[in-house]
């Protein structure tokens, strides 16, 4: 199989074992003469699929299914920046800015209720990540984004927040990535598109005793509870992306977990950040302060737009390796290298830097 250098911010990269696993799954699941795209949600053998994901989810972040609920639902992660607050903002709740995807969290929050911005890196465009807060002690609940897949910024170590005040977290962009004490959070969502599947899963894990504080007063599809005590099928759920998912999460077992997982990304990122570090009159990082560094999104500048545009096409027309775009909204360029990306293909990447440098200097 001829495979692209594929940096795509999201849908990024999957593990080939797992497109493997699906195309066959596709055809026919288990030899049960039907794909798994026809199969009933509710039958055992689809169940068996679902809650495998759900106990192996957790299992990974290393917690305890008697103390988290696993759903997968749709929308998006930017579904959950409006079901959020809608089940469990009464008052206030504290959210920090750390980026566009922050700040979209916090839009929506707003038309539930009062927002305080317990920090905030929009001074700097959000290079970097903030270190210190304001936080409310009666805060509903402190939000943040363990990773800014557009800024290229990510939270080395999650910051000390309040004790009573329960900790959500998109992880989004991140997810899986690395080894970090889960059990601070009260709740956790991740669209599956970046690093742990497909579009169109979002896997939200959801302690019990924070859900049971939720808004009673809640529509049906959009409370965490309808869909907690169904075992995430109350209605349809995203059947053959939850299957991936579930695929990914076997694979990241296979690989030793998070601990292998993480020290393959710290060593893929290491790659290209030593590179630019050691080259900086002609790739400049976009984020300066090293722990702040994101090992899934790297994100840097040449000395021009229309150098960049060269480069970008360059690496597409030469070598295939595609999606280096940085997001439109900072532009410059953004390799994402997610957990399934190979590290011939960031090794190739750099080795494609230094010939661009050369002949363009
Ligand atoms: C991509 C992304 C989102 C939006 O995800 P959708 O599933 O497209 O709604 C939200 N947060 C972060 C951190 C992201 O990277």
């Amino acid at each position: 199989m001829k495979r692209a250098h594929n940096f795509s911010a999201g849908p990024g990269v999957l593990p080939i074992p797992v497109l493997e696993a699906t195309s066959q799954a596709v055809l026919d699941y288990n030899n049960l003469g039907m794909s798994i795209m026809e199969m009933s949600h509710r039958s055992k053998e689809y169940d068996a699929v679902f809650t495998e994901a759900q106990k192996n989810g957790l299992k990974i972040l290393g917690l305890s299914p008697e103390e988290y609920d696993v759903l997968f639902l749709g929308g998006g992660a930017s579904m959950q920046f409006i079901m959020l607050p809608m089940n469990f903002l009464r008052t206030s709740a504290d959210y920090i800015n750390t980026g566009n995807w922050a700040k979209n969290a916090i839009k929506e929050a707003k038309f539930v209720g009062k927002v305080n911005v317990a920090a905030s890196s929009d001074d700097k465009n959000f290079n970097y990540i903030p270190r210190s807060f304001n936080f409310d002690p009666k805060a509903d609940y402190i939000h943040l984004t363990t990773n800014n897949t557009i800024f290229g910024t990510r939270w080395d170590k999650i910051p000390e927040t309040l004790p009573n005040v329960p900790l959500v977290a998109d992880m989004s962009s991140d997810f899986m990535s690395r080894r970090l004490d889960y059990s601070k959070f009260s709740m956790i969502y991740a669209g599956a598109q970046k690093n742990i599947g497909p579009a169109g899963a979002t896997m939200v894990i959801i302690r019990k005793d924070f859900a049971a504080t939720a808004n009673e007063e809640v529509p049906t599809m959009l409370k965490y509870k309808t869909h907690i005590d169904k075992g995430s099928m109350f209605n349809t759920p995203p059947c053959v992306n939850t299957y991936v998912v579930g695929e990914v999460f076997k694979w990241i077992l296979a690989q030793g977990g998070l601990e292998a997982i993480e020290q393959n990304n710290i060593k893929k990122a290491g790659i290209l950040y030593d590179y630019m570090d050691a080259n900086s009159d002609f790739y400049k990082p976009t984020v300066a302060v090293k722990e702040d560094r994101s090992l899934m999104n790297v994100t840097w500048n040449l000395n021009t737009p229309e150098l960049e545009a060269q480069f970008i096409a360059e690496a597409k027309s030469k070598h295939n390796m595609t999606n280096l775009k940085g997001h439109r909204v900072v532009g410059g360029i953004r390799a994402s290298i997610y957990n399934a990306c190979p590290i011939t293909s960031v090794e190739a990447l750099v080795k494609f830097m230094e010939e661009f440098k050369k002949a363009n200097k």
